[in-house]
């Protein structure tokens, strides 16, 4: 594939040559649980193609990311029962960026899961991992999310 990093690990997840629980995937895009997710059913969607952040975005990795978030926010929706999603995407290190491949972090939320909490002037974020599943867990549950994928 074109515009690969070597060094980049989720351009390794791309071509399949790092480990991942892949929930969704289409040409340009794929969808894979985080590894030390936040909330159960945690997800990233990344455009295959290397792009650093939302700077170097092109028009069409843009459109398959939204795409690809937008059936795999259906089928969080659908396998956990969700009230609600929230997508965060950030950019370079000052905006909160570890891994310098574009992606947006898709949780499912329940009210008052406490992961943020809002008043009229004030947003809270408790963005914290809690532990790391493994392997065989985080493919269990793409597994269930997979089930409910509904690729138009
Ligand atoms: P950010 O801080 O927005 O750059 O988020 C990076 C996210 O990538 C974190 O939530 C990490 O837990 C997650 N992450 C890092 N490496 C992997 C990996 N190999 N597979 C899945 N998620 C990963
Ligand atoms: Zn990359």
């Amino acid at each position: 594939m074109d515009n690969v990093d070597y060094n980049c690990i989720f351009c390794a997840i791309a071509a399949k040559r790092a480990p991942a629980s892949i929930v969704y995937e289409s040409d340009e895009a794929m969808a894979f649980l985080d590894i030390q997710p936040v909330v159960e059913g945690h997800t990233l969607v990344i455009p295959k193609k290397h792009c650093r952040n939302i700077f170097d975005l092109d028009d069409e990795s843009g459109k398959a990311v939204m795409r690809a978030s937008r059936i795999v926010a259906h089928a969080l929706r659908e396998t956990f029962n969700a009230d609600g999603l929230t997508i965060l995407q950030s950019n370079e290190r000052a905006g909160g960026q570890a891994v310098f491949h574009y992606h947006a972090h898709l949780a499912p939320r329940f009210y008052n899961d406490g992961l943020m909490s809002r008043t009229e002037t004030e947003r809270r974020m408790q963005w914290r991992a809690r532990g790391k599943p493994s392997r065989q867990a985080l493919d269990a549950l793409a597994e269930k999310i997979r089930a409910h994928i509904k690729d138009e």
